[in-house]
Formats: C-alpha cells, structure tokens, sequence
C-alpha cells in the first residue's frame, strides 16, 4: 500500500546511516565553543509568541510571515523561528545575567520557519549559535566570530567567508536612515514591491535585497559605515584591529544589514559559493538593546547562528571525509534453542562492556545469520553451535581477513578478545 501520510514540506528524516555526520558535526560545535567557555543552553522549542515579537520585531519576515503560531486556550504559542530571544528569556529567567559576567552561552537545536524550501532552505532546520552577555568591548565581537571560524577550520571549510559591516546604534541609526530613505524616495518607482514595504517598515532590508534591479539603485544608496557616531566608528576599528591581529581574514561588505530588528554596531555573515543561492552559513552581530528589551536590565549582548544544514551541504560538497560510523564489533551466531540463550547471555554482557554487539533475534538459519552480519558489516563474528557449547570454545572470525582466533566460550574471555581488538574504545558505562 502507497504511504498516504508523508513528511512535512521542508522537513527532513536524518536516517541511521546520515547520523553519524551530524553528529561529528554538533560535536565540533560544542566542542569549539566549550574551548571559548560558552556553557550549553537547552530552551523549550515552543515558546509564547510575544517573546518573538518582542524579540525578534515586528518589522521582520521572521515574524511577520513565517512563524508557525498557534493559539492554545489563553496563550498564543510559536516554534521558535531562532534561539536568541530564547536565550535571552532563559538568561534573565533563570537569573544567569547575576552570576560572572560575561554570560556565554551555546546552543544547538531545530528552527522552525514557514519559508518557501529550496535547496539548503527548510522548514525545519538545525541551528548552531552563540551568545555572550555583558561585554561591550569589541574583543567580545572578536571572540564571538572565531568560534565559528574555528569550527569551519575543524571542520575542513576554511574557505568560508567572513563579511563585516557595522549599522550604527540608536544614536547614530535614525539620521543615517533618514539619508537612506531620501535616497530611496528619488527611486521609488524603480525598486521592487517588497522595497516599496521596506521603505516604510525597515529602511535598511533596502540594501541587502536580491532584486538586481534593486541591487544596482543600492550600489549608490548611502552606506551606514559613513554615518557612524564616534562610539560605533571606534567599536568597528576596533573590531578591524584585533581581527587582523588575529589573522582572521574578512571582507567589509556595506550590504550586510541583517533581517533582525535587533541588531547594533557589528554585524557579520559567512557565506560560502559552494552551495548555490541559500549561501549564507551563519550570521550574526551585537544587539544591546535587546536584553532590556524583553524585560531585563541594560545589558550589551552579541552572538551568531548558524545553519548546520547547510554546513553539512558544503562539507559534502568539499568531499570532507566525516569519521567513519560505528559498525557491530561481534556477530553471535547460533544455531539451537539452548545455543542461542547463550550468544543473548553474552551479547548483553558484552553490550553493558560497551562493545556493539548482536545476535540473532529472529530465528533464521545460520547461513542467512551469518549473511546479515555481512550486511550490518560486523567486524567479527562467531557460531556457537552445539559443539562449541560442549567444548567451551568458539572460534572468532575477522569478516575483514578472515583470520580466525579461539576463544574459550566465556564472558570473561570474550571481553578480553574485543579488549585486544578495539584497545582504543571509550567505554561509558
Ligand atoms: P538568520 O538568523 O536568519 O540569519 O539564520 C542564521 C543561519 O541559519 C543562516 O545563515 C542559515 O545558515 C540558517 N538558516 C536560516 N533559515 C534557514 C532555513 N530556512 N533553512 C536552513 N537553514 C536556515
């Protein structure tokens, strides 16, 4: 019968034989950002709406159009669409901005956003993000970027780009939007319809549009970097500085705006040309206002997320060799009821050692058990048969060489033969 019910539109299955990717990869994520000292931060997936509406603003597509929100009862809840507003309620909530300052955190979890999927857009996707609270200086910023740098770098994609632009604070932001939307006023008959709503909702979207007709009216458009106050203007040379100290390469790029409302200052994306037109890999910036804005108290906070969806797409796309998955140590075949007691016993004993056994769970002949253990790729395997059970002795094959060694049929011995052969197992127990 044909599946009736499938999955989701811009949904994925990650299948057994795929987990191991995102696995290496959400490790090295973690791993990296534990180096920088950013803690792990678990938020519900579901949250009430207002927090994104405070949060991520009301002049974003985020909100505006592509939350899934649905009312229950009293509360009106949303899939988070992004992580940081979580964070920020989290911090406050659980009263983390008390503690050590700077707060750092970390997260890695689904994103859910009603998007029109595309190669390397879906509906539901995996975030990677950072955020650090309390830091005002631009090392924070500097910090923040060189997570995700190293993790490219670990990762075997170091081509991917950096690009940096800074979009003023509320000091120095409404003059230069001001300038913006003059400019734009004069080429308003020009410019896309979704342009035409930005000319009103937020001006600076206008320069991060993809439209080339609008492309070519922002080559000319007036850039933030030229109407900074000087609190911004020192903050960005000084996040220039200590990127070049740091030998982190970038390119300044006056059309990174960023969707988000909340955004001041620095604002970064990576992208990468391996991947097609979805080609940004993450993005981020400091958003200062943002903290009192969802109720906390005036504290400066910047970070980034990226999309680890279309991290594994440019892996792939590089031929980055991923660790190879985990196959079973040892097939215990059997042959009789009393014989196949006995390889369970001792599978499940070599399990509790941490070793990834199996045995034959359903009943079929050992020529058709031992051509599974060929399938599921067993490294070794064994037949414990009615004389084997006699004797107290087996004989272990390596389904690699063919080798065979003997070992009495014990538990004690077997441990001690998989020991010998996979001396560099982590065993958690
Ligand atoms: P944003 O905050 O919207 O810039 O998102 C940060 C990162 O998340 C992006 O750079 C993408 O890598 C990833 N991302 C955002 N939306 C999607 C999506 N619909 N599908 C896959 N990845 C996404």
């Amino acid at each position: 019968m044909p599946l009736k019910t499938k999955r989701i539109r811009g949904t994925r299955d990650i299948v057994p034989a795929e987990i191991h990717k995102w696995r290496y990869v959400e490790r090295a994520a973690l791993k990296v950002a534990e180096c920088y000292g950013f803690g792990e931060l678990r938020t519900p997936i579901i949250e009430k709406t207002e927090l994104f509406v405070k949060g991520t603003g009301t002049t974003t597509d985020i909100v505006t159009k592509e939350m899934y929100s649905f009312d229950m009862g009293r509360e009106n809840i949303s899939l988070r669409p992004e992580m940081t507003p979580n964070a920020v309620r989290a911090a406050l909530e659980n009263g983390l901005l008390g503690d050590a300052l700077p707060l750092k955190l970390c997260y890695i979890g689904p994103c859910f956003r009603h998007e029109n999927p595309q190669a390397g857009r879906y509906r539901q996707f995996i975030q990677f993000g950072v955020e650090c609270f309390g830091a005002q200086s631009p090392s924070a910023d500097v910090e923040v970027i060189c997570v995700a740098r190293d993790l490219f770098e670990r990762l075997g994609i170091g081509e991917i780009k950096l690009r940096i632009n800074s979009i003023g604070c509320p000091d120095c932001r409404p003059a230069y939007n001001q300038k913006l939307v003059a400019y734009y006023e004069n080429h308003k008959d020009e410019i896309c319809d979704t342009c035409k709503e930005r000319l009103t909702r937020n001006p600076l979207r206008l320069l991060d549009c993809k439209n080339d007709r609008c492309k070519a009216i922002a080559m000319d458009a007036p850039k933030s970097l030229n109407h900074l106050c000087s609190d911004c203007e020192s903050h960005f040379s000084g996040l220039k500085t200590r990127l070049d100290v740091n030998g982190s390469k970038y390119v300044i790029d006056p059309f990174i705006v960023r969707g988000l409302d909340y955004y001041t200052k620095t604002v970064f994306e990576f992208t990468s040309d391996k991947i097609g037109s979805q080609d940004a890999i993450g993005g981020g910036g400091r958003y200062d206002p943002l903290v009192e804005q969802i109720g906390g108290p005036p504290t400066p906070g910047l970070g980034f997320a990226m999309g680890l969806d279309r991290i594994l797409m440019v892996m792939e796309e590089n031929a980055v060799p991923f660790p190879e998955p985990k196959t079973r140590d040892l097939y215990i075949g059997s042959m009789g009821e009393e014989e196949g007691i006995k390889a369970l016993t001792l599978t499940c004993a070599l399990r509790r050692e941490g070793f990834i056994v199996e045995c034959d769970t359903m009943g079929r002949s050992v020529k058709a058990q031992m051509k599974y253990a060929n399938k599921i790729g067993a490294r070794h395997s064994c037949i414990i048969g009615s004389n084997e059970l006699a004797a107290g002795n087996i004989k272990i094959k390596n389904m690699e060489n063919g080798e065979a060694s003997d070992v009495a049929l014990t538990e004690k011995a077997l441990i001690d033969f998989l020991y010998g052969k996979y001396a560099d197992r982590i065993v958690i127990k």
